[in-house]
């Protein structure tokens, strides 16, 4: 389960209780069986007060069925054995080194546990107590586990030696507070704490009924004490419900406010432009591209406000389809702007518009955050005086000074590179200056009023999005949004070949690179580069660039490229590329995003097991764009668990299947780095198990919408203070107190 806190330690609507702080909030240096010093343990899990101590539940469960009888144990496996200790004592050995040893039995056969340098457990584990244990089994001296965990479940006697039904949650722990502590904790103070919970559950008992949901109550139990699997996943979905339903409620009371608050432009197509355009383009458009863009103008032509996101795998040809709605705004008379998340990218877009929109009557400007003072004068001026009619630009398009003459589309590319809030800023440019934004104290487009349009209209926003992640979490995670999906390809597009390789093979991959140039291609070497501030790994990259130029490739022109450069030299870097004066680009993530050099044909990733899968699959999307074969190798010397993960990368080219595994693998915090990113973290919520709860959870939060749109309600007091506390700051952002 990702990480992320379920409720803030500090809840406003609860009973106050003695000294006027609600017994859920008292501190969890009062609770049974803590003191201070297992108070500073707890609060470094985040266990700070009792509610927090409710809300730590386990991180998994063990039973019967994840247990392997010993006797079927086998050495290279990672096993969970249960059984009793038979005999047990302390080794000392030669280096000084004292193991604790214990030699468990069950009715299959026996095996050695071996804890080093845990002596002190001697006093801790008896003779008949059974223990479990988890951790990979090696041969030594037969068949001996290295335990990563373990835990008492009791003695023999006391448990007349049947496990049989019995869950065990682990917990998430910490050092110096054990399973068996965090356990006794839990024990002596889940009984008093339970029915605390009861007056705070925000659900109404009619919803959970209506989909066979626990109350909260019963949920928080189940989760910790389940008595059996199905009963823990049971509580972890009415959480998860939970975890939905205030989320959908969030999205459905935007949209409603959209519908009503904000009637939109409603443009008017004359074609003058657009039927240029097509006409001139080099390709015939995808079936998909087609259709997205129809539905973006079906959206501009109508008289509401189009909030969509169009969402599509790397490649599939989103720029274009922004161009022809961009086209729709300048034929009404109207700017359009288009965010990129880097500077790089935003040239290159303003390159490649530019040269589409050759012969056309549109002029483009970008602006960027390192323009010559006297070019971004000359654009500010452009912009304000309506004589720009595209925009193209990075976040600078939303910070203090920017006005435009009069902002009809406003679209965000690579959404999932910005914040929430940039995308709101962009897109909530109110006409009068006032923007919901700016009351949250957010960077926002202003727009010049000297001369007001009659509709007075906000801008129609538009978001693109390469990360394909499955319709149901888009729904989810944009749940205000309308959303497009292309789901083609252009068709010359040929699968990049991709390989798994370690680092024992890199002469042999350089040997490829060379094969490749020699041919008249071009190739990536990419350095992962976490942070922009990762000081470490940009001398990875930056010293690779050196050996590299002076030594594997000494022959070959080679740039470095990382987002730390100058502009300038960044600038002419990625030109020198673009050109073909370069053969090879060492780089960082910086080129993840969008670069668009169809004579790259090969990418080598190293350290490749760093990168998310989604990422990956993003970066190789920067080869494969031209005719010739294409190839990406990812080299690592991570375990077999890495390569079995980047093999996936080797055996599909679909972004949506590689967004899955990767979900699958690493959860829902780490791929869409949900708090970065100002996406709720969920912690219960399982796209891939839960598609069911998100529908009804969102049937349910737009039915009380349409009955209670603002939730003034008295019986719903609880439920509004609920979203409050979960979404403070998001519906700050919209304007609701
Ligand atoms: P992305 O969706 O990743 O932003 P781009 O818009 O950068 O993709 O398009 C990728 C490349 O595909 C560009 O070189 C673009 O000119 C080209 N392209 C877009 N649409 C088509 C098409 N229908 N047929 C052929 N090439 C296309
Ligand atoms: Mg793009």
């Amino acid at each position: 389960m990702p990480n992320g806190s379920h409720r803030p330690s500090s809840a406003s609507d609860v009973r106050p209780g003695r000294g006027g702080i609600a017994p859920l909030d008292q501190a969890a240096q009062f609770l049974k069986g803590v003191g201070p010093k297992r108070a500073e343990q707890l609060a470094r899990l985040d266990v700070r007060t009792a509610r927090d101590l409710l809300f730590h539940v386990p991180r998994r469960y063990e039973d019967a069925s994840t247990v392997t009888r010993i006797g079927k144990v086998e050495i290279g496996q990672d096993a969970t054995v249960i059984g009793e200790v038979v005999t047990k004592g302390v080794l000392p050995t030669r280096s000084g080194l004292r193991i604790f040893q214990a030699v468990l039995r069950d009715g299959s056969g026996q095996i050695e546990a071996s804890w080093p340098g845990q002596p002190f457990l001697d006093r801790t584990i008896r003779k008949g107590d059974l223990l479990l244990v988890t951790g990979p089994v090696r041969f030594f001296h037969g068949r001996q586990i290295a335990p990563r965990e373990y835990i008492v479940l009791g003695s023999v006697e006391d448990e007349g030696g049947s496990t049989a039904g019995k869950v065990l949650p682990i917990y998430a722990t910490t050092e110096g507070l054990s399973q068996k502590v965090l356990r006794s904790i839990l024990d002596q103070n889940l009984d008093r704490l339970l029915p605390l919970l009861q007056p705070e559950d925000p659900l109404p008992q009619a919803l959970a009924q209506r989909h066979g949901l626990p109350t909260l109550m019963q949920a928080v139990q189940q989760l910790h004490r389940p008595a059996s699997l199905r009963e823990a996943e049971q509580g972890r979905r009415r959480l998860a419900y939970e975890e939905l339903y205030f989320l959908q409620l969030l999205h459905a009371r935007a949209q409603r406010r959209e519908r009503t608050r904000r009637s939109g432009i409603t443009f008017v197509r004359n074609d003058r432009l657009i039927a240029t355009l097509y006409r001139k383009l080099p390709f015939e458009l995808t079936a998909a591209q087609t259709r997205a863009i129809s539905e973006i103008f079906g959206d501009m032509t109508a008289p509401y406000r189009m909030n969509r996101l169009l969402q599509g795998d790397v490649g599939s040809g989103k720029t274009i389809v922004a161009l022809f709605a961009m086209l729709l705004a300048a034929e009404n008379g109207m700017q359009s702007a288009l965010m990129a998340p880097t500077e790089i990218l935003a040239e290159q877009h303003a390159r490649t518009i530019s040269a589409l929109l050759e012969g056309i009557d549109v002029a483009c400007v970008l602006l960027t955050g390192r323009l010559a003072a006297r070019e971004r004068r000359d654009a500010l001026q452009q912009i304000r005086s309506g004589a720009a009619h595209i925009v193209i630009g990075t976040h600078a398009l939303i910070q203090e000074g920017v006005r435009f003459h009069r902002l009809g589309l406003a679209i965000v590319d690579e959404q999932h590179r910005f914040g929430v809030r940039q995308r709101q800023a962009l897109g909530s440019a109110g006409v009068n200056g006032a923007s919901e934004a700016d009351a949250a104290g957010e960077p926002t487009l202003e727009i010049e009023d000297t001369q007001p349009p009659s509709d007075g209209a906000p801008p129609d926003t538009l978001v693109m999005s390469a990360t394909p992640i499955p319709r149901s979490l888009a729904l989810t995670l944009y749940g205000d949004l309308e959303l497009t999906v292309i789901d083609e390809l252009p068709p010359n597009r040929k699968p990049v070949r991709t390989a798994v390789r370690q680092g024992s093979a890199r002469s042999r991959v350089y040997e490829f690179v060379r094969e490749q140039v020699a041919e008249g291609r071009q190739a990536y070497i990419v350095y992962p580069l976490v942070e922009e501030s990762d000081k470490v790994e940009l001398k990875a990259a930056t010293a690779e660039h050196e050996r590299l130029a002076t030594e594997e490739f000494s022959d070959l022109r080679v740039g470095l490229l990382h987002g730390q450069l100058a502009g300038d030299a960044k600038d002419a870097t990625m030109r020198a590329f673009a050109a073909g004066e370069l053969d090879i680009l060492v780089a960082t993530t910086v080129i993840e995003v969008g670069i668009d050099v169809p004579n790259a044909s090969v990418m080598i990733v190293e350290h490749a097991e760093r990168f998310g899968l989604s990422q990956l699959h993003q970066l190789r999307g920067r080869v494969g764009r031209g005719a010739a074969d294409s190839f990406c190798i990812l080299i690592s010397d991570g375990g077999p668990e890495a390569v079995e993960r980047l093999q996936i990368l080797a055996r599909t080219d679909d972004g949506f299947e590689v967004a899955r595994a990767d979900l699958q693998l690493r959860g829902m915090g780490d791929v869409f780095g949900a708090r970065q990113h100002g996406l709720p973290a969920f912690r219960f919520f399982d796209p891939e198990r839960d598609e069911d709860l998100l529908l009804a959870a969102r049937e349910d939060a737009r039915a009380l919408v349409e009955r209670d749109p603002e939730l003034e309600r008295e019986e719903h007091a609880r439920q509004r203070a609920a979203l409050k506390q979960r979404f403070g700051e998001r519906e700050a952002l919209f304007g609701v107190g």
